[in-house]
C-alpha cells in the first residue's frame, strides 16, 4: 500500500470536552486509505515513505462532514432569493425541479463537489433525485458520501422500491466511499404508509433513514393541529426512529419530543444555520439537543437555499446565531463549535469511529488550512480564527481516503472548466417557471 507523509503541520485536537488543542510539528503518516501514525517533524525515516506533503505553517483538520444537502441544487443558485418558505417551494424550486433530467444532476453534483472540495468538504450525507448519478460524481471526485434517493408519497409505493433499488447498488461502494439510506422526504410529504414501507425497507437492506422533519415551528404546529401529532412523534410511532435516523433541521422540535429522540436506536439532527436565517426561520434547538446527548452536526442544506456549500461559514453562523439568540457571547464556545463541526456531524452519520477525528486507525480524510492570510494576522489564537475568520481559500489541500483530490489549490480528480461548460448548458432551462408545473405542493 501507498504511503504518504503530511509533513510538518499544526493538528487540531480536542483532548476532552470543552478544550482544544493545536500540536505544532507533526507529521501525519498515511498508508493506503488509513492514518497509521502522527508523531513530530523529523521522526520518521522518510526513505520509505512514496509521498511527501509538505505542510509547514498550516493546520491539518479532519475534512469536514455536511450532514444534509441536495448538492445538485446549486443549479438553482440565486433562482429563489427573499421569499417565504411558502414561495420558495411552490413558486420557485418545486416548479424549477419538475425541469431536472439525470444528465442535469450529474452536472449539478459535479459543481457541488468542485465547491466542497474547494472548502475542505470531504462527506456529504446528499438527499436528491436521480442519486445513482450523484454516486457516479462522487465515485469520480473521490470524496465520501452517505446518499439517500429522496421519495415523496404522491409518488406511490413503486418509487420507494426504486430507491431502495439505488440503495442496494450503491451501499458500500467507490472502495466504502459511498453509504446509502432511505430517503422518504418528509412526513409532511409522505403519508404513515410510506413511511412505513420505507422503513421495511431500510430494515431489509439494513441502512438507516434520512429525512426532514420539523423543519420549522409552524410546521409542527400544523401537524398537532391536523392530526394531533408532532412531526417527531410521526417519526417515533412510523418505525422510523427505530432505524439509524438523520433529521434534517428539527428546528420545529419541542421539549416534549426530545424524550422520544432519547429512547431512539441512533439519531442526529442535521443543522443548516445559514438556510434558516436567509428564510427567516427558528433555529434547531442545539443547547437542548446536546444536553440530551442527540447529536448536532452541521450543514448546508441544498445551495438554492443556503447560497454555498462553505461549512467553515455554517459553523461560524451556527457560532454566533447561538450567542445571539441567548444575548450571551458565552454560549457555543469555540471548543463546543469545533466538537460539533466533527464530532457531532460525523455522530450524526454514525461516522464517528470512521472519520472526524486525527488519529491512528481513522480514515485519511484530512485537510490543509493556511492560516498565514492577512485575515489571520497576528495568529494569537489558531482554533479561534478556524471558528471566526476561516476563508474557503485558506484550504491547500484535501485528501479524501487517503487519496489527494486538491493540492495548492488544484483539483486533481474534477475537471472544473468541462463542468462550469456543461452547467452553462442547462442555466436557462432550468430556471424556466411553468405555473402549476411542480414535482410537489408545499402545505403542511
Ligand atoms: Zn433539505
Amino acid at each position: 500500500m501507498r504511503t504518504k507523509i503530511i509533513q510538518n503541520c499544526g493538528i487540531l485536537r480536542q483532548p476532552e470536552a470543552g478544550k482544544v488543542a493545536i500540536d505544532e510539528g507533526q507529521d501525519v503518516l498515511i498508508r493506503g486509505n488509513k492514518i497509521e501514525q502522527i508523531v513530530p517533524t523529523g521522526a520518521l525515516a522518510l526513505d520509505q515513505v512514496d509521498e511527501i506533503i509538505p505542510a509547514r505553517g498550516m493546520i491539518c483538520l479532519p475534512g469536514l462532514v455536511n450532514t444534509h444537502a441536495h448538492i445538485p441544487m446549486v443549479l438553482f443558485r440565486g433562482l429563489a432569493e427573499d421569499v417565504p418558505v411558502e414561495r420558495w417551494f411552490n413558486d420557485f424550486i418545486w416548479p424549477m425541479e419538475s425541469n431536472l433530467t439525470e444528465e442535469d444532476v450529474y452536472w449539478g453534483a459535479q459543481l457541488a463537489l468542485v465547491e466542497m472540495i474547494e472548502c475542505g468538504v470531504t462527506t456529504v450525507a446528499d438527499h436528491y433525485f436521480y442519486m445513482d448519478r450523484v454516486a457516479e460524481a462522487v465515485e469520480q471526485a473521490g470524496t465520501r458520501a452517505v446518499l439517500g434517493w429522496a421519495s415523496f408519497g404522491s409518488q406511490g409505493e413503486a418509487m420507494l422500491e426504486r430507491t431502495a433499488e439505488f440503495a442496494e447498488k450503491w451501499h458500500h461502494q467507490a472502495n466504502g466511499r459511498i453509504t446509502t439510506v432511505i430517503a422518504p422526504h418528509a412526513p409532511y410529504t409522505c403519508d404513515d404508509g410510506f413511511l412505513k414501507t420505507a422503513v421495511t425497507h431500510a430494515k431489509q437492506l439494513g441502512i438507516g433513514i434520512h429525512i426532514h422533519a420539523a423543519e420549522n415551528v409552524s410546521q409542527t404546529r400544523s401537524s398537532l393541529e391536523t392530526r394531533g401529532q408532532t412531526p417527531i412523534q410521526v417519526l417515533a410511532e412510523t418505525g422510523i426512529l427505530d432505524l439509524p435516523t438523520i433529521i434534517a433541521h428539527g428546528c420545529g422540535i419541542l421539549p416534549e419530543d426530545i424524550q422520544l429522540l432519547q429512547q431512539a436506536k441512533q439519531v442526529g439532527v442535521a443543522h443548516a444555520p445559514k438556510t434558516y436565517l436567509k428564510l427567516g426561520v427558528e433555529l434547531t434547538p442545539i443547547a437542548a439537543l446536546r444536553e440530551a446527548g442527540i447529536p448536532v452536526g452541521l450543514a448546508t442544506d441544498g445551495a438554492a437555499s443556503n447560497s454555498t456549500l462553505d461549512l467553515f461559514e455554517a459553523l461560524r453562523l451556527m457560532t454566533m446565531m447561538q450567542k445571539f439568540v441567548y444575548q450571551d457571547p458565552e454560549q457555543l464556545p469555540i471548543a463546543t463549535a469545533l466538537e460539533i463541526a466533527f464530532g457531532g456531524s460525523t455522530a450524526v452519520l454514525g461516522l464517528e469511529k470512521a472519520i472526524g477525528q486525527i488519529k491512528e486507525g481513522f480514515l485519511a480524510d484530512l485537510i490543509l488550512v493556511d492560516l498565514s492570510g492577512t485575515h489571520h494576522q497576528p495568529l494569537h489564537n489558531p482554533a479561534a480564527s478556524l471558528v471566526f475568520n476561516v476563508q474557503p481559500t485558506d484550504v491547500q489541500t484535501v485528501l479524501c481516503n487517503g487519496q489527494i483530490l486538491m493540492q495548492d489549490r488544484q483539483l486533481k480528480t474534477l475537471d472544473k472548466a468541462h463542468i462550469f461548460q456543461q452547467v452553462q448548458k442547462s442555466m436557462q432551462r432550468l430556471a424556466v417557471r411553468v405555473p402549476d408545473k411542480r414535482i410537489q405542493l408545499y402545505n403542511p
